[in-house]
């Protein structure tokens, strides 16, 4: 399958029956399928790629995600980004997480890219990310316990992250110590720091 054949399949996705009037972010703007990397976080945010398309764009989240790539000097021609489900979850007008169901309907979606793609490195962003490749890999690793370290999985090393997101920069790791963090992505990658 091509990736243009996966985009157009989500685009015109409805399984998800709160999500059947969103767009499904998933395009030539997500990055480079030559990409060695891919990011997993968790949904398209409102005011973020849920409005502009581009994942991680247009919202503070999206600031503070441009702020960790540039400081390890990755550009996002080299990288690739996705998300655990590719539909923005609104509950009551506002970002909410994906349900278990709606994860599971979107699972194929993330295994396909992967596929396509096939990284030496997905770096997941926050738990919900995390549950997302533990889905697909049937592991149970957890964000509190595995944050930071490099894990060999089937095909690819996997480095769970937190997300850039504000709340969690602000009171569960700050964004100083998430730049440390993505200097794990240049060591799994051997590129210089
Ligand atoms: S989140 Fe995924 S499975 Fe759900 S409607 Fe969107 S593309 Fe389809």
């Amino acid at each position: 399958m091509k990736f243009k054949e996966v985009a157009d399949e989500a685009a015109g996705c409805i399984l998800c029956p709160r999500m059947a009037g969103e767009r499904a972010v998933l395009s030539e703007n997500n990055g480079s399928l030559a990409s060695r990397v891919v990011f997993v976080a968790e949904a398209p945010g409102r005011f973020g790629s849920g409005r502009t398309g581009i994942p991680f764009y247009g919202d503070k989240s999206g600031d503070n995600f441009q702020e960790l790539i540039d400081h390890v000097g990755l550009s996002r021609q080299d990288i690739f980004i996705t998300n655990a489900v590719l539909c923005n979850p609104l509950s009551e007008g506002v970002n909410s997480r994906p349900t278990a169901k709606e994860m599971t309907n979107c699972s194929p979606f993330l295994k396909t890219v992967l596929e396509l793609i096939a990284p030496e490195l997905v770096v997941t962003l926050g738990g919900v990310g995390l549950s997302a490749i533990n889905r697909l890999l049937g592991t149970r690793y957890k964000l509190n316990t595995h944050s930071a370290q490099l894990i060999s999985a089937d095909n690819f090393q996997l480095l769970p992250l937190y997300h850039p997101s504000p709340r969690v920069a602000n009171w569960r790791r700050p964004l100083a110590q998430q730049k440390k963090d993505f200097q794990l992505i240049l060591k799994a990658l051997h590129l210089p720091s």
